[in-house]
């Protein structure tokens, strides 16, 4: 049998609040035509993130009544402690209770201003918590991973010949590189993976130069898998075995719970070095709380210790990543403009081929959010010039998929009402901002339509 199945079956459901076209019609500009404004009753499939909004298991519920909320050293902490020492194999590990809580606490120890941080692509939150420490974050992602088009098994490489170059002309400009780093897969280039040679690679110049090595791990298991199919010699290694190779490689990680933590709140922080680590233990207690829970419940540790386990399942894991697949694979058979080779967590469309009548002052990446929210109910989320301003490089739209959350035909629902917005592409217009705030304008700006 060729056809890959969803590796679980339904015990609890929710059910979608169905609304028609001209519900939606006035829903839409009752928000403003931002989605981010939309009540999310109001939204039949949300493809905003995968952030925090997968399903979690059965077995995950149970734990979270094993949960345990004794404030130090509770048996939930050491469940999750088990895991994770199995899984990362670093000296020391910290719950936080998201990603950017790790990512706060780690450069708030280890960046001083003027440092320089190189990265393949360091996601939002990394990069805004550099500047905050008056680091720079650097993207040195290969030349491939910047165009939608180009075929490359390996699209959320690190150029290593910038990376070194970076460190070289650092040091002759008196500017330090505290530290190195990798996401994984690479979210801010699309969800494409990174391989085990270029981690080996960047792994090499840390030792050569004398830096740490942190990995940003939150889809270290879409990488996993990526790897396993796509690198010479993975082929039969488990998902398992190869995270746990990525992780040796490196002196540390940030982990975001809510991507393949496969919960709905968590993160976790992990390192080596011991004078770091007390550092970093003394930050955590002051913002986060105590060493065994950092700012979580117990029975949020139990949920993060199953969670953690069941994302390298095998089965899991080739479901996850041909379900992303099937959704680009399709709307690419069909001419319509999608990333390809597809991530592992987001399809996502290039709105500029897609809507090339709509000029970049007139937002094209929002206003074919709007159009396939109009016709599908269907949230995706504009990553391009609302986002980012005339600085933007390309304007997109994301479909994330959230964890074991959306069936099949739902996901064929997504493709039919997007290849319908494609028929239909020339009748849709730009919007217009008639309200923006100071910062981080996408999430509270107000369009209207162009007349
Ligand atoms: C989500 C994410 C973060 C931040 O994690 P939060 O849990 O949202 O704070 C950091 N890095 C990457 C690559 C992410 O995808």
């Amino acid at each position: 049998m060729k056809t890959i199945i969803e590796p679980f079956r339904i015990k609890s459901v929710e059910p979608l609040t169905m609304t028609t076209e001209e519900d939606r019609k006035e829903l839409l500009k009752k928000a403003s035509y931002n989605l981010f404004l939309l009540p999310s009753k109001d939204v039949m499939i949300d493809l905003l993130t995968d952030s925090g909004t997968g399903a979690m298991s059965s077995e995950q519920w149970a734990a979270m009544m094993r949960g345990d909320e004794s404030y130090a050293g509770s048996p939930s902490w050491f469940r999750f402690l088990a895991v994770m020492n199995d899984l990362l194999g670093y000296s020391h590990i910290l719950p936080t209770h998201q990603g950017r809580a790790s990512e706060r606490i780690l450069f708030s120890c280890m960046l001083k201003p003027n440092d320089l941080v190189p990265s393949n692509t360091h996601f939002d939150t990394t990069r805004a918590n550099i500047e905050a420490s008056g680091a720079e974050a650097v993207d040195l992602v290969i030349k491939e991973g910047t165009d939608p088009m180009c075929i490359h098994p390996f699209k959320g490489n690190m150029d290593l010949q910038r990376l070194r170059n970076c460190i070289v002309d650092g040091q002759k400009s008196g500017r330090r590189v505290p530290m190195i780093m990798v996401t994984v897969t690479n979210n801010s280039g699309g969800g494409q993976p990174v391989s085990m040679e270029n981690i080996l690679g960047i792994h090499k110049i840390s030792r050569e130069f004398g830096i740490p090595f942190f990995i940003d791990a939150c889809r270290f298991a879409e990488n996993a898998w990526f790897i396993k199919e796509r690198e010479a010699g993975y082929q039969h290694k488990t998902p398992k075995e190869i995270a746990k190779e990525m992780f040796s490689l490196a002196d540390g990680c940030t982990i975001s719970a809510k991507k393949d933590g496969m919960v709905n709140i968590g993160g976790v922080l992990a390192m080596n070095d011991d004078v770091l680590a007390q550092e970093v233990q003394n930050s955590l207690i002051l913002t986060e709380g105590f060493l065994t829970y950092g700012g979580l419940a117990g029975r949020d540790l139990d949920a993060m210790a199953v969670g953690f386990e069941e994302v390298l399942q095998e089965d899991y894991l080739r479901y996850r990543i041909a379900s992303t697949g099937f959704v680009a694979n399709h709307l690419h058979q069909k001419g319509i403009p999608v990333m390809m080779p597809p991530g592992g967590h987001a399809v996502y469309l290039d709105a500029r081929k897609f809507l090339p009548h709509i000029p970049l002052e007139q937002y094209p990446g929002q206003a074919l959010a709007c159009a396939i929210y109009l016709k599908g109910g269907i949230r995706t989320c504009e990553i391009g010039t609302v986002m980012f301003g005339a600085a933007a490089k390309m304007d997109l739209v994301r479909l994330a998929i959230p964890r074991r959350t959306y069936t099949q035909s739902q996901m064929e629902y997504v493709i039919e009402a997007i290849e319908e917005v494609f028929q239909e592409r020339q009748s849709i217009r730009g919007v217009r901002i008639e309200w923006q705030p100071k910062a981080l304008r996408h999430f509270t700006a107000k369009f209207a339509p162009v007349s």
